[in-house]
C-alpha cells in the first residue's frame, strides 16, 4: 500500500469502519473506443489498488453504450493494459451492454412514478428550454404526457419506429435547478447503430448519466470513483439510485483529478487522429502515451505504477511533467539491466602495436548494481568507436580521444592516438592507435592518466543492429496537434553495432547501453538475423536544460560517474551512506548517489538534517542548489550554512513559500548570507494561498482571455496551465499553486 493515505482511502477506511458495506468494490469503466492511455493506467492503479488494499474487488467494465465507436480491439487492449499492470479484474469481463435489459426495466419504473418522460422537441428547442446558468429553463409541453403514453412511446422507440433524435427519454426533475446537468436530464437516445455486442436488437441506447450509477448498482459497487469532470453528474448519479429507491447499499461517486502530462495529448480521440492520420505507427508506436505504447518501447508496469503512486492523489487538475515518469523509468532499471557496449556511429580504430587476439572478461553490471553476471569481450587490432568520442579539435572540457589525450577503452586497455586518416572530403574514416599493454582495466600499472573510458567494439566480432531513437512525440509543452509535432521524434539507425553476447547469450531485454541510455529488444520487430532495440529513456533528463536539439541526448556530454568506468565503484563508506539514504530515508537512487559520493554534500546535507527532519526535500535541495556552489567553493568560503538551507526547506515544506520563490530566496542567501526567514519577510515573498486574494486576481485574468475561456470551453483543457501560468506570472511566482489550480478549474467549469 501506498505511504500516505489518499482521501480516497480514508473514506473507504472509514466506509468499512461504520460497516456501510461488507465488501469494497471498485470498478474499472473505460469505454472501449481507443487504446488506454497512462491516465487510465492512474485509474486503474487507483481502482484496483484500492480493492486489493482493502481485500475487496475491483470489476472491468467495458462502457459499451456508443455503438458507433467502439470495437472489440479496443476491449482487447484495455484487458491486455490491466494484466501488464499486474491487476486482475473480478470474475468476467463486464459490459453495461450485458445491462440493456435490466436498465429498460429500470426506465419504465421511473415513467411509472412519473419521473421521466418521453420528449419531442429537437436539439434547438431543447438547448433553448435548457436555459442558463442564470436564467431557469422550462420543461417543453411534452412533460405532460401521460405514463401510458410515456410508455407506450419509450416501447416504440425500443422497436425502432421512428428516427434518429426524434424522442428521447428524459428525467423530469427541475428545469431550474442551479446544477445544469438536473434539468431533465436525457436517459436515452434513439440509434440506428450496430452495436459491436448486441448487433440491432436495441434501436435506443442508454445516456452515461443513467446507464453508469445503475451498472454500478446492478455489480454491487460500494465506490464509485472517477474523474473531475463528473462532479456536477454526481446530482444525478444520486438523483436516479435515491427517486428508485433501491435496496441498499447503493454505491456513492467520487471523484479525483484526471491526470495530464506534458508535451503530449491523452484524450482517446486525439490519439485517434494521430494513429489515422499516420502520424505515428499504430496504436502501440512507443512515442504514444498509450499502455501499449509504453510496453513496446520498453517501460516496465512497475516503473508506471510508481510514477501513479508518486503523483498521488488529487483533488485539483494539474500538469506533471513527463521528465517525472522518465525519472520513474530509470530509476527502477539502474539497479536492474545489464551494462553493454553499443556504437551507434562507427569510426574505424587500428590499434597497430596490437598482434592477435583476446578474451576480457567484463561484469554486466557495475559494482553498485547488487547482480552477478559477466561476458566476453573480443578484443584485436581492429575496433569501432562512437564517432563522437574522438575530436581532432576538442572543446574545453572535452575528455575523450584527441590527437593529444589517450583514452580508456571501457573494461580493456588505454589508447592513444597516432594518425588520424581522411578521405578526400576530409572526413575522418580510420584512426591510427597505440594501446598501452600494461593498462588493462582491473590490472593498470600504467601509470596513464585518463579523464574518461568510452564505449568500443571488436571490429570482426561486432553484430549489426537497429536502433530506434524515440524521443517525445511533440515539441510543445501543451500540444494542441499535428503542427505541435516533434520532426525528431524518431530517429533509425540501420546499422549499429552491439557486442556478440547482446545477440548470443540474451542476458536480458532491456540494457543499459553504456552511456547511451537504457533500451529495449522491440518486442515484435527483433530477430536474431534482425535484432532491433527501442530506445527506452536517456541516462539523464536532456530537456529539462536544453530543450533546442532533440539529438543532444545522445551526445554524451562529459559525465564523470557514468563514462569513468574506473572511478564507479563506491567505497565502503559511500556505499554504507547511500545504503542509508535509499533505505531509511527513502532518497532516489540519483539524489543518493549525487550525495554519498560527495563528502562535503553529504556533511552538508545531514548537518542540515539534524535541524530539519524532512529528508526528501531537504537532498533536492541539496543535491541541487547547494551542490552547484560547492561544486567550485568550499564549505567555509560559503555564505549561507546548512542551518539556514534547512530553515528555507521548512518554509518550503509548510508552504510558506512556492518551489519558485525558494529558488530565488536561495540565490539571494548565496550573494548575501542573509536568513531566508529575513530575505521572505522583507522582500514579502510568503506565499499567498488566501483564496479571497487569488480568486480577483483570476477573474481579471479570465475577463482578458475570452478567446482562451471560449477555447477551454470548447475542450482544450491544457489551457488550464495557461491560466494557471498568467496568475503565477502576474503574483511574481508567489500564489500557491495548488490554490491557484483548484480555484481556476472551478472558475472555468
Ligand atoms: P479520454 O478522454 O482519454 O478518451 P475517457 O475519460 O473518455 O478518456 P474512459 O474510457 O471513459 O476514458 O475512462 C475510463 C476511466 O479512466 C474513467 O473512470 C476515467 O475517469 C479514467 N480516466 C480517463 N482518463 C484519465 C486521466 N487522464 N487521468 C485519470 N483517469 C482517467
Ligand atoms: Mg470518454
Amino acid at each position: 500500500m501506498s505511504e500516505r493515505k489518499d482521501f480516497l482511502r480514508t473514506i473507504v477506511e472509514e466506509d468499512l469502519k461504520a460497516g456501510k458495506y461488507k465488501e469494497v468494490i471498485t470498478r474499472f469503466p473505460p469505454e472501449p473506443n481507443g487504446f488506454p492511455h497512462i491516465g487510465h493506467a492512474k485509474s486503474i492503479a487507483i481502482n484496483f489498488g484500492i480493492a486489493r488494499d482493502y481485500n475487496g474487488h475491483c470489476n472491468l467494465r467495458m462502457d459499451d453504450t456508443n455503438p458507433t465507436t467502439e470495437d472489440t480491439k479496443y476491449v482487447e487492449a484495455l484487458k491486455d493494459a490491466i494484466e501488464w499492470l499486474g491487476f486482475e479484474w473480478h470474475g468476467n469481463v463486464r459490459f453495461t451492454s450485458d445491462y440493456f435489459p435490466k436498465l429498460y426495466e429500470y426506465a419504465i419504473t421511473l415513467i411509472k412514478m412519473g419521473k421521466a418522460y418521453v420528449d419531442s422537441i429537437d436539439e434547438e428547442e431543447m438547448r433553448e428550454f435548457r436555459g442558463t446558468v442564470t436564467e431557469a429553463g422550462k420543461r417543453s409541453k411534452y412533460g405532460e404526457r401521460t405514463v401510458e403514453e410515456n410508455l407506450d412511446l419509450l416501447e416504440r422507440m425500443k422497436k425502432g419506429e421512428f428516427k434518429d433524435g426524434e424522442h428521447v427519454l428524459r428525467a423530469k426533475i427541475d428545469m431550474s435547478a442551479a446544477n445544469m446537468k438536473m434539468r431533465d436530464p436525457l436517459l436515452y437516445r434513439i440509434r440506428h447503430a450496430h452495436h459491436f455486442r448486441t448487433g440491432n436488437e436495441w434501436a435506443i441506447y442508454p445516456m452515461y448519466d443513467f446507464a453508469h450509477c445503475l451498472s454500478d448498482y446492478i455489480e454491487g459497487i460500494s465506490h464509485s470513483i472517477c474523474t473531475l469532470e463528473f462532479e456536477n453528474n454526481r446530482e444525478i448519479y444520486d438523483w436516479v439510485l435515491d427517486t428508485l429507491e433501491l435496496e441498499p447499499p447503493r454505491p456513492y461517486q467520487y471523484e479525483f483529478a484526471r491526470l495530464g502530462i506534458n508535451y503530449t495529448v491523452m484524450s482517446k480521440r486525439k490519439l485517434l487522429e494521430l494513429v489515422e492520420g499516420g502520424q505515428v505507427n499504430g496504436w502501440d508506436d512507443p512515442r504514444l502515451p498509450t499502455i501499449a505504447g509504453y510496453k513496446r518501447r520498453g517501460y516496465t508496469p512497475e516503473s508506471i505504477l510508481t510514477f501513479c503512486d508518486q503523483i498521488g492523489i488529487a483533488k485539483a487538475n494539474s500538469m506533471v511533467d513527463v521528465a517525472q515518469l522518465e525519472f520513474c523509468i530509470r530509476d527502477d532499471m539502474n539497479p536492474k539491466v545489464p551494462r553493454v557496449m553499443c556504437v551507434l556511429d562507427p569510426l574505424k580504430v587500428t590499434i597497430e602495436n596490437y598482434e592477435g587476439s583476446e578474451e576480457i572478461d567484463a561484469s554486466y553490471y557495475p559494482d553498485d548494481v547488487p547482480k552477478e553476471g559477466s561476458r566476453k569481450l573480443p578484443f584485436s587490432r581492429e575496433i569501432y568507436i562512437e564517432r563522437e568520442d574522438f575530436s581532432e579539435t576538442p572543446p574545453k572540457g572535452y575528455f575523450r580521444l584527441t590527437p593529444e589525450q589517450p583514452v580508456r577503452l571501457k573494461h580493456a586497455y588505454i589508447i592513444s592516438c597516432k594518425e588520424v586518416i581522411k578521405d578526400d572530403n576530409g572526413r575522418i574514416i580510420e584512426i591510427k592507435a597505440e594501446y598501452y599493454p600494461a593498462s588493462k582495466s582491473g590490472s593498470d600499472t600504467s601509470g596513464i592518466k585518463v579523464k574518461s573510458a568510452i564505449q568500443w567494439l571488436d571490429a570482426k566480432a561486432a553484430k549489426t543492429v537497429e536502433v530506434r531513437l524515440y524521443d517525445r512525440l511533440f515539441s510543445s509543452e501543451a500540444p494542441e496537434g499535428v503542427e505541435d509535432i516533434n520532426p525528431n521524434s524518431l530517429e533509425v539507425i540501420e546499422n549499429a553495432l552491439i557486442e556478440p553476447a547482446v545477440i548470443n547469450e540474451k542476458p536480458d531485454e532491456r540494457f543499459q547501453f553504456e552511456r547511451q541510455g537504457y533500451f529495449y529488444a522491440d518486442p515484435i520487430d527483433y530477430s536474431d538475423e534482425n535484432p532491433v532495440f527501442n530506445k527506452i529513456v536517456g541516462l539523464k533528463d536532456s530537456w529539462g536544460k536544453k530543450k533546442k536539439s532533440p539529438k543532444q541526448e545522445q551526445k554524451p556530454q562529459a559525465k564523470k560517474e557514468q563514462i569513468d568506468g574506473e572511478v564507479a565503484a563506491m567505497s565502503e563508506s559511500e556505499q554504507a551512506r547511500y545504503d542509508r539514504y535509499t533505505s531509511e530515508l527513502k532518497l532516489n537512487s540519483e539524489v543518493a548517489n549525487t550525495l554519498a559520493r560527495d563528502e562535503k554534500l553529504s556533511s552538508f546535507y545531514e548537518e542540515a538534517l539534524s535541524t530539519l527532519h524532512s529528508p526528501v526535500a531537504l537532498a533536492n535541495m541539496v543535491s541541487n542548489e547547494v551542490a552547484r556552489e560547492l561544486k567550485e567553493n568550499d564549505v567555509d568560503t560559503l555564505k549561507f550554512s546548512a542551518k539556514q538551507v534547512a530553515e528555507l526547506v521548512r518554509m518550503l515544506d509548510e508552504e510558506t513559500i512556492s518551489g519558485k520563490i525558494a529558488k530565488q530566496v536561495f540565490e539571494e542567501m548565496v550573494k548575501s548570507g542573509e536568513n531566508p526567514t529575513q530575505i521572505v519577510e522583507a522582500k514579502g515573498l510568503i506565499q499567498i494561498s488566501d483564496p479571497a486574494i487569488i480568486a480577483p486576481i483570476i477573474d481579471e485574468i479570465i475577463a482578458k482571455n475570452p478567446d482562451n475561456v471560449a477555447k477551454f470551453k470548447a475542450g482544450n483543457t491544457k489551457l488550464l496551465g495557461f491560466f494557471v501560468g498568467q496568475v503565477l506570472k502576474s503574483t511574481g511566482g508567489k500564489a500557491n499553486p495548488k490554490v491557484v489550480n483548484a480555484l481556476v478549474a472551478e472558475k472555468l467549469h
